[in-house]
């Protein structure tokens, strides 16, 4: 299938991957929710479990290439694997590249499932060895590497600290070491950086979050070389199945045509609001990649051309009053996930698995905010209110 990439990020978001229906003239490729596809007149040659051809949704539907020809267009990759979840699409790497000889290199605090699978599921039950470090300390990295690393994971912007890894250097590394680097960029998205430009192997997504964008859907996304995501086809969607639905596969399409406006809106509000709790006496910490006083606050400029709709703070206050300042929100929701349309805030408390990996002034529990795309004034009402109503 060809697909014309035009050299302006919002043309391609609004043109990559639809086309002319050829049955009807319609101007939108259309929603094919069908479990099976015609057989050709002689099946007897047939890749029955072939990726490329469209025999069973499984192993591959219309609209599932209709958004990899959008997503592999935006990222500038040479072919995409859209899937289920971000979570599949994480765990379809993993379960391609790594064995029980192998060894990873991952980000010390990462999306929990990820967490969960090279700190207990993969040592477990495969016996893969499984280094986590922090990413942002380069030597960290260097050090870990041993002779049998077969992948370099981070994940940046992190999940919820907001650390950025600089990519290009750890692709160095990763290179002459002879390691895959693969990035989750799903707080990044392709609109403000671009991994495999930087020297990424692989880039994952969480579909679910910006680039469906409308909380309504979920999928996740692998891009990079044809050689590399055939891997993942073959041997992570065929057969471990995570399939994604075409029907959120549509969707996710048509939240994608506005990607860039959208991430636009969510960096300028989420500097805006970081900037105005940064300066408020009652918050203890804010963590955003695009205050000055953030760690990385200079890579994330180097590799982003703005900062994204995700934040941590924290409250001068105890547990009960950090929840009593949650359920004061009155226009923000208590709600996991990021990357919606309305902004939600979680909570998290003191007790995270991962907490001993936190930065020091999350330990206490921190607030992961994500900025919707109401008016930031208004955000910054509810804020106001809400603090008030907290007594800070
Ligand atoms: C949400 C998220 C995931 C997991 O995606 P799902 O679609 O929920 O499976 C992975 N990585 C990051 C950074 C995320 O925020």
């Amino acid at each position: 299938m060809t697909n014309k990439r035009y050299s302006k990020f919002i043309t391609n978001c609004v043109h990559a991957g639809n086309g002319i229906d050829k049955e009807t003239g319609a101007i939108r490729r259309p929603l094919t929710m069908a479990n099976s596809y015609r057989l050709p007149d002689d099946a007897s040659k047939l890749n029955w479990s072939g990726t490329d051809e469209l025999i069973y949704t499984r192993t591959t539907s219309a609209n599932q290439i209709y958004l990899q020809e959008k997503l592999a267009t935006l990222e500038g990759g040479e072919d995409c694997v859209v899937l289920a979840t971000g979570v599949a699409a994480l765990a379809g790497v993993f379960f391609t590249f790594l064995k029980s000889d192998s060894h990873i290199i991952c980000t010390n605090v990462s999306y929990v499932a990820v967490y969960r699978l090279l700190n207990q599921y993969f040592p477990e039950k495969y016996g893969t060895e499984v280094s986590l470090v922090d990413t942002t300390n380069l030597e960290e990295i260097k050090a870990a590497i041993r002779p049998n690393t077969k992948l370099i994971h981070i994940e940046t912007p992190g999940n919820p600290t907001t650390r950025v890894s600089d990519i290009e250097e750890i692709a160095k590394i990763a290179k002459a070491a002879g390691v895959l680097l693969s990035v989750d960029s799903t707080f990044g998205t392709p609109y403000l950086q671009q991994p495999l430009a930087l020297g990424a192997d692989l880039v994952i997504h969480s579909l679910t979050k910006y680039i469906n964008g409308h909380g309504d859907a979920m999928g996740g996304a692998v891009i990079g070389k044809k050689e590399l995501i055939d891997k993942i086809k073959r041997e992570a969607m065929v057969n471990i199945g995570g399939a994604i639905s075409p029907f959120n596969a549509w969707l996710i399409m048509r939240g994608a045509v506005t990607l860039s406006l959208r991430m636009r809106q969510h960096s300028e509000s989420a500097l805006k609001i970081a900037k105005f709790l940064e300066a408020h006496p009652s918050i203890s910490f804010v963590a955003y990649p695009g205050l000055k006083s953030h760690p990385q606050h200079e890579i994330a400029k180097k590799q982003m051309s703005a900062f994204s709709g995700v934040m941590s703070f924290g409250l001068k206050a105890d547990v009960t009053t950090h929840n009593k300042f949650v359920n004061s929100l009155e226009l923000i929701i208590s709600a996991v996930s990021i990357g919606h349309d309305e902004s939600l805030i979680v909570y998290t408390g003191p007790t995270d698995e991962r907490n001993h990996f936190y930065p020091k002034e999350f330990q206490n529990g921190h607030l992961r905010f994500s900025v919707g795309l109401e008016d930031p004034d208004d955000i910054i009402a509810d804020i106001e209110q809400a603090l008030k109503k907290s007594e800070l």
